[in-house]
């Protein structure tokens, strides 16, 4: 089959690679029908390590088919339109039967790399290196589907493929934030980012009950988005004194829940030296939420991709009593509830797939993300048709 594939020589290029297939009696095999880039790949691309292998499949935000089904899978047949959460997790393991999914202890084909990166081996998620869980990824025809059960989620025949398909991440993130950042009737909320994950954040806390949400980011084309799509008001952090105008707008204390979702094209390393050491630059919208942020308050934190920072901003985070939490997102705890949300229109995501490649073009598509000279929100790839440009609204 065809896969986008990290080349030798750190860039992208669509191979040819060995089919998937069935490998375990959970697995399912999903014939892919949308796959989009994601924040989190940018990272990768910029080169940071631990990176990925040459001829690794990228990608992890998708949906599709189900085509083969292992002889254990209960609930799944071969024809259903499936999400899958793009992070893999097994259902059963202590962290699981905890509602911590991405912090699954089976999760990954390689717990040693994780250990050895993080303190802990964690969920796997597809389309990245090995440390995390060294699944192929979903840029490509098919897709194995480890723990289909667990981790696939039929969507109802109501919802449409550019809609659901950010069931499988940008969501899930987006409502975990707001949901473990605590986000309670009536707060303020800010978020830092307005791409996807950082519009879904500003939803979903609109859904919890915020008083009012404000999304900060130095695109104006994703702030108008970010402002027509989830009700947010919008800071132009070009133009704006941030912290005086989350200041004003909170009674003078700040907001209640901050959340960083500025992703990994805000922070590329400085140097090539930074790029061996892991060390980056100061993290900017990060030091500016826990600043901001009223005291007792809460800082999410959903940048999967920083590894090390420089200058965090300890003393404040103890003199203000701030709650600091981070998480990559427990999909398989919120996908079905997001799925009744789409249902329902009162969730709606298919703006934010800006423009569509067949995966042939996907390297394209990679650099219009990064580069967003056409206010690109999301590229998305669909392997077997043949659409092609701009088609959001
Ligand atoms: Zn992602
Ligand atoms: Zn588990």
């Amino acid at each position: 089959m065809r896969a986008l594939c990290w080349t030798s020589g750190g860039d992208l290029a669509v191979r040819q690679v060995p089919d998937p297939e069935l490998r375990n009696d959970h697995d399912v095999i999903v014939r892919v029908r949308r796959s989009a880039a994601c924040g989190a790949d940018l990272s990768l691309l910029a080169g940071q390590a631990p990176g990925p292998a040459p001829d690794d499949v990228l990608g992890h935000e998708f949906l599709g088919d189900v085509v083969e089904t292992g002889t254990a899978v209960r609930r799944h047949r071969v024809g259903d339109r499936v999400v899958v959460c793009a992070s893999v997790a097994c259902g059963a393991c202590w962290y699981c039967r905890r509602g911590l999914p991405a912090c699954c202890d089976n999760g990954s084909t390689e717990p040693d790399a994780g250990e050895a990166e993080w303190g802990h081996p964690v969920a796997g998620c597809f389309g990245q290196p090995r440390a995390a869980g060294g699944f192929a990824g979903s840029h490509a025809e098919y897709v194995r589907v480890p723990y289909a059960d667990v981790g696939a989620f039929t969507v109802p025949d109501s919802v449409g493929d550019d809609r659901a398909l950010f069931a499988s991440d940008a969501a899930p993130a987006g409502w975990m934030a707001a949901d473990l950042g605590a986000v309670r009737p009536g707060d303020v909320v800010a978020v830092w980012g307005a791409g996807a994950v950082g519009q879904l954040t500003a939803r979903a806390a609109g859904l919890l009950g915020a008083g009012r949400v404000v999304v900060v980011d130095r695109h104006p084309g994703r702030l108008l988005m970010a402002r027509r799509h989830t009700g947010a008001e919008a800071i132009d952090l070009r133009h704006t004194d941030v912290l005086a105008e989350l200041r004003e707008l909170s009674g003078g204390r700040g907001p209640d829940v901050c959340v960083e979702a500025v992703g990994g094209a805000a922070e590329e390393p400085r140097s090539l030296a930074d790029r061996f050491t892991g060390r980056r630059r100061a993290p900017e919208a990060l030091r500016e939420a826990v600043h901001a942020c009223r005291k007792g308050g809460t800082v999410f934190v959903l940048n999967g991709g920083a590894r090390l920072v420089d200058a965090f901003p300890i003393g404040a985070v103890v003199h203000k009593g701030l709650t600091v939490r981070g998480a990559r997102q427990h999909g398989q705890r919120y996908i079905p509830m997001l799925l009744d949300r789409m249902a329902r229109d009162e969730l709606r995501t298919e703006h934010l797939a800006t423009h569509h490649f067949p995966l042939e073009r996907a390297a394209q598509g990679y650099a219009l993300f990064r580069d967003r000279p056409d206010d690109c929100l999301r590229a998305v790839f669909t392997p077997h048709d043949q659409i092609d440009g701009r088609v959001g609204r």
